[in-house]
């Protein structure tokens, strides 16, 4: 496909997942013709239902806050860390550190909270295409000008000025420029489920994410309060354990991995099961760019990182919304470079890199958060910051300072970038 001199669109987004329904509504919020290509038809199932605190300012400039203070979905307001034999740790309340409405957030249904995302995408004015998936993105020497999709067998080609992946982990662009590469350390896989009838807590703590560790600590559970009594249960641990000669049995795998675990067997005694097994593997990845000629990434079609501290909505959002504010001047100007439209890579790169410092703390075997909030107390306000999403800052990197002293702390993210020179 040539470059148009006058595109079908000025954006196309890959993807109506939580990345690319920001992008999309934050575009044409600006007034530019805007396509968002979905493979699937909502509503779709989607693992990743418990939200961070920080996703509020992006939800608010999304206009839903309301939408979502009126759903069933449970008020989260707490982490709490329990061990395999049913040691429970202080739950971290997020409002004993900052009393305000945006210390709480939401555990989402994501088919519904997607549906709402893209929905509310379309209300601002983004034209939506469901049932369409991306085979290609379509170039013009380094600059992308468009896409080949697919639709009933019917093959068609879109242009836009802009293209945008938000495809979540099929990374539709970085694989077809061959930018992905894994993070070695963090080579994980999951089983999940979802279960009617699991253990409540009360109270304050009643919306809480509670982390139960396997035990021998080679992995652990997540649950997840959900509306109408359901729960989401998960297991991480490495693929190797996971997944390497345990058959093709996922159900079987979860239940095994349950029943050698007390606190997570307790916690789903008088529990069933309701609807099929998941598994994903190999998940901890990230794409060498940001951004070229004509195009962007965000969201997990950027980079995936481990879901220990749920922090994969709230980098959706931000990087779409990081990416809206830098492609809308962007178009203003008349300059998609690569250079201009890549802007927001570093600090999307540094936020996430403070993420992934933590998640090499919780993965080292000999480190403790107990044994470091006693020896650093001065660290536990940044941690909690950390824990609620508020990465976007170099107020909390002394944390990592203290935290490098008792953990190998993985080397910067280096993204490889156009200088526009
Ligand atoms: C085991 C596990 C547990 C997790 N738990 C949490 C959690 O508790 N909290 C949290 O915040 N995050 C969690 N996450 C991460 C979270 O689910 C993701 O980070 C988040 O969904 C990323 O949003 P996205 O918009 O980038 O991608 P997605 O939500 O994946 O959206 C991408 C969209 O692109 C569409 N698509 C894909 N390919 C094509 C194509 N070729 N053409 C057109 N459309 C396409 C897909 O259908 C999809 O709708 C978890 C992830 C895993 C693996």
């Amino acid at each position: 496909m040539k470059a148009l001199q006058s595109q079908d669109y000025d954006v196309l987004v890959i993807g109506g997942g939580p990345a690319g329904s920001t992008c999309a509504t934050l575009l044409a919020d600006q007034g530019h013709r805007v396509l968002v290509l979905e493979r699937a038809h909502f509503p779709r199932h989607h693992v990743g239902e418990s939200l961070m605190p920080q996703t509020y300012w992006t939800l608010k400039r999304l206009g839903v806050l309301e939408t979502l203070g009126k759903s069933a979905c449970p008020r989260k307001e707490s982490v709490q860390f329990v061990s395999s034999s049913g040691r429970e740790s202080q739950p971290f309340f997020f409002t004993d550190r900052d009393p305000n409405e945006w210390s709480i957030t939401w555990q989402v249904r994501r088919d519904e909270f997607d549906a709402m995302l893209l929905d509310n995408a379309r209300t601002h004015g983004a034209e939506v295409m469901e049932s369409v998936g991306v085979r290609e993105v379509l170039f013009d020497g380094n600059t992308a000008v468009g896409v080949r999709a697919t639709s009933n067998g019917c093959v068609k080609e879109y242009s836009a000025k802009v293209v945008v992946d938000a495809s979540g982990m099929s990374a539709v662009l970085a694989s077809q420029l061959d930018l992905r590469y894994p993070d070695e350390k963090l080579r994980s896989a999951a089983i999940y489920a979802y279960y009617r009838g699991g253990k409540r807590d009360t109270g304050r703590n009643a919306g809480a994410t509670i982390i139960v560790h396997t035990p021998d600590r080679k992995g652990w559970f997540w649950f997840i309060p959900l509306a109408d009594d359901m729960t989401s249960v998960g297991v991480v641990g490495s693929s190797s354990h996971l997944c390497t000669g345990r058959g093709d049995n996922p159900d079987a795998t979860l239940d095994e991995e349950i029943a050698a675990c007390p606190a997570a067997a307790a916690r789903l005694q008088s529990a069933e099961r309701v609807g099929r097994t998941y598994v994903t593997s190999d998940f901890s990845f990230r794409s060498r760019r940001v951004a070229g000629d004509g195009w962007v990434l965000i969201g997990d079609a950027f980079g995936f990182l481990d879901p220990i501290y749920s922090s994969g909505v709230m980098l959706a959002l931000k990087s779409g919304e990081m990416a809206a504010d830098t492609i809308h001047p962007g178009l203003e100007a008349g300059d998609v470079s690569g250079a201009r439209l890549g802007r927001f890579g570093p600090e999307l790169a540094q936020g996430v890199q403070r993420l992934r410092q933590l998640i090499y703390a919780f993965y080292d075997r000999d480190f403790s958060f107990a044994a470091f909030t006693r020896d650093h107390p001065d660290e536990i306000d940044r941690l909690v910051r950390v824990l609620i999403g508020d990465v976007f800052t170099d107020e909390v990197d002394p944390l990592f300072d203290a935290l490098g002293e008792q953990v190998e702390l993985p080397p910067p993210i280096e993204l490889e970038t156009d200088t526009g020179e």
